[in-house]
């Protein structure tokens, strides 16, 4: 007997829809190339330390929806973490996103909040219609401020000149004019106690999962075991790459225990200056201060570098191009029965965690109803 569903890849999208349909007493199989569940979201406890560690890089939960806050929370609780980021540049710590302690500490100078507009005016150059991410920026705050936290970071995380970027990109950088420096306000926040993993074993109990296997090495038998099939890989390489290859950048991490018990202070520490070759450090035993047995003496960091590689996608570079090969691709998922595509590289889009899970369940709902 064929089965229900089966599910390519056992990221959280994947996870969520195999947990509501096994729910529903359908039958799934789950299948993933990695070794491990979790997607990106996959966290283990670093070797010979209590530290609980994101591989790919500090995952913050943090949603505005009840109805996604109250799934999660079955299969988790959730510390009491608040998310808050700093910056360096040229050897300062400065607050982020741009608030009025980054903005006095930066100028040398006690502004009040509503003193604020009238001392940005004139560093805004006068830009009204701002044609790119450069000028969208200083148009915002200014141009010291953008060439002191955007510019090099920009630069370093995608590898191209600001003025060659849409302007898009920053109309989401949030700026305030009081010392809120907090960097999420929704309403839940948090960090999985004990990490992100076991959310995935729990989600996934009674299902069968095969790990490091990838789909498209054995794909018409695949196709062969299941009714349905839920796709959560690249949409590109679902369809052979027909349109050429969807833009994607990518990061790697220098993982390294260090003999001190807190290195930076922080959680994640950015680094402003095109100079410094990576764009930030993790230290992931600030995510978890619940934990009572955070050894003495030792800490693990990992140094983010942004590279380009096509085998680890994680940020969808999203030009123009893109998003017409994009709309050439979605043609052909239309076309294509049987298949449901869902989650960040399926769909093409940079998703928190918080929309994967409630797009995960409206589409159970739906294929339930
Ligand atoms: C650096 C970074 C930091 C982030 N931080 C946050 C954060 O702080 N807060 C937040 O809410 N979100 C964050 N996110 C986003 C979050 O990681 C995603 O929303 C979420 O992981 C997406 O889940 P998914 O199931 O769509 O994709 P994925 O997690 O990528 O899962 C897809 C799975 O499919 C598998 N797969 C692909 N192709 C095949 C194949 N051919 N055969 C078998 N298996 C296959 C993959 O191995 C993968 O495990 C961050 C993302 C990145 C990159």
């Amino acid at each position: 007997m064929p089965l229900d569903y089966l599910i390519v890849g056992a990221g959280l999208f994947g996870s969520v829809f195999a947990q509501q349909m096994h729910e529903a007493g359908r039958s799934v199989l789950v299948i993933d190339r990695r070794p491990h569940l979790g997607g990106n979201c996959y966290s283990e406890d670093h070797p010979g330390t209590n530290i609980t560690v994101h591989r790919y890089g500090t995952h913050i939960f943090h949603t505005n929806n009840d109805h996604v806050w109250r799934y999660i929370n079955r299969f988790t609780e959730f510390n009491r973490y608040q998310h808050r980021v700093l910056t360096t540049h040229r050897d300062r710590v400065y607050s982020l996103p741009i608030n009025l302690a980054t903005i006095n500490q930066f100028y040398g100078v006690n502004l009040k909040p509503s003193e604020v507009e009238a001392f940005l005016a004139p560093r805004r150059e006068g830009i009204t219609q701002p044609r790119n991410l450069e000028e969208k920026a200083i148009s915002l705050v200014g141009r010291d401020l953008y060439e002191a936290f955007i510019k090099g970071y920009t630069i370093k995380q995608w590898d191209r000149d600001p003025r060659e970027l849409p302007a898009a990109i920053v109309a989401r950088l949030p700026w305030r004019t009081s010392y809120d420096d907090a960097y999420f306000d929704d309403r839940y926040q948090g960090i999985p106690v004990g990490g992100y993993t076991p959310i995935f074993e729990r989600m996934l109990e009674g299902i069968d999962v095969e790990l490091g296997v990838d789909f498209f090495d054995n794909r018409a038998a695949w196709e062969a075991r299941a009714r349905r099939i839920v796709y959560t890989g690249p949409i590109d390489r679902f369809h052979g790459y027909r349109f050429g290859r969807l833009a994607w950048r990518s990061v790697r991490f220098e993982v390294e225990q260090l003999d001190c018990d807190d290195f930076q202070g922080t959680s994640v520490m950015n680094y402003a200056d095109v100079e410094t070759p990576w764009t930030r450090i993790h230290e992931p035993k600030h995510l978890h201060r619940e934990k009572t047995h955070r050894p003495a003496g030792t800490t693990v960091i990992m140094r983010e570098y942004s590279q380009v590689d096509p085998e680890a996608p994680y940020y969808p570079v999203n030009t123009e191009a893109d998003r017409r090969m994009l709309a050439r691709y979605e043609e052909l998922n239309a076309a294509t029965q049987g298949v449901i595509f869902g989650g960040r590289l399926a769909e093409y889009k940079y998703y928190d965690m918080h929309q994967v899970i409630a797009g995960a369940l409206a589409r159970a709902r739906r294929e339930l109803t």
